[in-house]
């Protein structure tokens, strides 16, 4: 892996190693809600914080936000879990849940309510609303602030036993109605809501809102840095005031960073949910989706998107990076590792006249150009073969360098073939073409010092097995398809994606597996689709095309 980790998030741990602070010692945490699939600005995230941890030979914990039962499921704690593993990194023998920590944040927010620093509220949500102010207009105090510590604990317990209707309590940090920081504006800190939740059950009926609940779980878990995006940074003075309030193990330090964002794509979970949700796309694992389950069954390495996280770095400003960037990073790696086979996936047939009837030779093919030690395997030929349509041209112009009639060109690793005949159907159509090989060239060069413009990947009848093919393009047609809000769904690209029925992939793809991203010659990288696949027709699925394609 590449190790481009020097960025102010490491200047600040180093500076905190050389003075003590904590100990000396690093925790971090990845703590995702469990109310969607990971995505690739998740990764990054994931990326630094165990990348951290791991440099100052510290921890990063597993954590599922999990406090908002209405959005949380468990197929997305186990889709997480296989992520973050697949991506190539140990949180250890536990995984944490913020829902095992509900009895002892009801209990931190009994002391806030014994000290005086929370009270419940009988406002509706619109009134605390209104109340709440603007930026340019300070907020008005609750009528119910000024309550009594003993009828605030026996309101807060009566909101526990279940003796209130959803929205007509909640319990609130009595801070500051004046600040210029509106979520220092008393804000809520437990809501009522009658709602099982999937790991509680019916145990509860009032949950912790994320800024009371989140602070506390880092500090339970002795987490040193809390690593959050940039939206946070207006949170982080009530991280510390709760915190500086409660009898805590530890009071980690807080520090933002900028989300990631790419071109021509989205990602939010929550907007990833309406695509999936509409059938916009086929589901959180869809190909073309930014998600990690997405990618992977695309075909990224993990070492890709690793790789990719440390070229773009961290730092504190908002950028939105080119999916050229990340294809490129994608393709250098697969060029190391990817076997080159051969696969036409638009076939026009080609009958080599000179050919003898039902005979088959055996050609030597290297899987690597360059890495002889990726060794070789056979292709084989005979006198049905079929190339890609866009390799022939009836009426080619000069520089047209691929076959036309009475023109040669070299088929890889066989032989030169010279166009004879354009043989037609009924309608008109191309059928066939017939060619004539030329022995003396075998492996690919003529005796004669004769030269061809043209080599073409191909396969043979018998030397093939069909295969579906499926191309990808952007997913959205605009570079910022959030630019006008909720419409993004009006930027999809109807062009997203392109099916081939009728590929034609070498013998030695029958063995293929999703795991092994493969090149098809001149085509791209292409990995067999584990999901829709079946033993007579493999799916391949392209992951990236030779060169980039994004530039405009
Ligand atoms: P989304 O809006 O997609 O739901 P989120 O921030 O609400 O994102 P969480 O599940 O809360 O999702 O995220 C877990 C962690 O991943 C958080 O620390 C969050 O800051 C981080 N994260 C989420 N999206 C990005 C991103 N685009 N770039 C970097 N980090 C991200
Ligand atoms: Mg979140
Ligand atoms: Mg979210």
């Amino acid at each position: 892996d590449q190790n481009i980790t020097s960025h102010f998030i490491k200047s600040i741990i180093d500076g905190d190693m050389k003075t003590g602070k904590f100990d000396g010692r690093v925790g971090t945490r990845f703590p995702p809600e469990p109310n969607g699939f990971l995505h690739l600005g998740h990764a990054k995230s994931i990326c630094l914080n165990f990348g951290m941890a791991r440099q100052f030979n510290g921890t990063c914990n597993l954590r599922f936000d999990d406090t908002n039962p209405a959005k949380e499921e468990q197929k997305y704690v186990d889709a997480i879990i296989k992520d973050v593993g697949w991506l190539g990194f140990d949180w250890g023998d536990t995984v944490y849940y913020a829902s095992d920590y509900f009895e002892q944040l009801y209990d931190f927010a009994v002391d806030l309510i014994k000290a005086g620093n929370a009270f419940v509220c009988e406002l509706t949500f619109e009134q605390m609303r209104e109340y709440r102010g603007t930026l340019t207009e300070p907020g008005k105090e609750s009528p119910y602030r000024n309550r009594s510590v003993a009828e605030n604990l026996d309101l807060f317990e009566r909101m526990k036993a279940g003796e209130f209707d959803e929205g007509t309590h909640a319990l609130r940090a009595k801070i500051d109605m004046t600040s210029p920081n509106i979520n220092l504006r008393d804000p809520v800190i437990y809501r009522i809501k009658k709602m099982p939740h999937p790991r509680t059950g019916d145990a509860w009926c009032i949950y912790p809102m994320y800024d009371f609940t989140h602070c506390i779980s880092d500090a339970l878990e002795n987490i040193t840095h809390s690593l959050c995006t940039l939206e946070f940074q207006d949170h982080r003075p009530l991280y510390d005031w709760i915190l500086d309030r409660l009898d805590v193990p530890c009071h980690p330090q807080q520090i933002e960073f900028a989300r990631m964002n790419l071109n021509y794509t989205i990602m939010s979970k929550r907007k990833l949910q309406t695509l999936v949700n509409n059938h916009l796309v086929e589901d959180w694992d869809d190909p073309r989706l930014p998600t990690l389950a997405g990618i992977r069954r695309r075909g990224y390495t993990p070492r890709a998107i690793r790789n990719f996280c440390a070229t773009i770095g961290v730092s504190k400003k908002e950028s939105r990076i080119d999916m050229g960037l990340l294809e490129n990073v994608l393709r250098e790696d697969l060029n190391e590792t990817a076997n080159r086979v051969m696969g036409v996936i638009n076939p026009l047939r080609v009958v080599i006249e000179n050919w003898p009837e039902d005979t088959v030779e055996a050609l030597d093919a290297v899987n690597h150009p360059q890495k002889p030690e990726m060794g070789q395997r056979q292709v084989i030929f005979s006198r049905e073969i079929y190339i890609e349509q866009e390799d022939f041209m009836e009426d080619p112009p000069k520089k047209f360098f691929r076959l036309g009639p009475g023109r040669e060109v070299r088929l890889r690793y066989a032989y030169f073939i010279t166009c004879k005949e354009v043989v037609k159907d009924d309608a008109g159509q191309i059928s066939h073409l017939i060619c004539t090989y030329d022995p003396a060239t075998r492996g690919g060069d003529a005796p004669d010092g004769r030269k061809v413009k043209g080599t073409l990947h191909w396969v043979s009848e018998q030397g093939s097995i069909p295969a579906r093919v499926r191309l990808y393009d952007r997913l959205f047609s605009t570079e910022d398809p959030e630019a006008d809000g909720e419409d993004f769904i009006n930027d999809l690209n109807p062009d997203s994606l392109v099916c081939l029925e009728n590929a034609r992939v070498e013998k030695s793809l029958a063995q293929a597996t999703a795991e092994n991203v493969v090149q098809f010659e001149r085509l791209g990288y292409f990995c067999l689709d584990a999901k829709d696949s079946t033993p007579n027709l493999p799916v391949f699925n392209r992951t990236v095309t030779l060169r980039d394609n994004w530039a405009k």
